[in-house]
């Protein structure tokens, strides 16, 4: 994914910060517990295609 593209995206929801798992394919709102999908390298910035992070799995 574009270093820059990563840059500028936020949560949508909070506007805060998102991290990159690369291995997942996911971007990870630390604050909402929500990983949102990245599909052939595009963002997926929707509330209703976000995974809840389960409580075990480490945000
Ligand atoms: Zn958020």
């Amino acid at each position: 994914m574009d270093p820059k593209l990563l840059e500028i995206l936020v949560c949508p929801i909070c506007k805060g910060p998102l991290v990159h798992r690369r291995e997942a394919r996911e971007l990870v709102c630390r604050a909402d517990r929500l990983a949102f999908p990245v599909r052939d390298d595009i963002p997926v910035m929707l509330e209703e295609e976000a995974r809840k992070l389960p409580p075990e799995e480490e945000a």
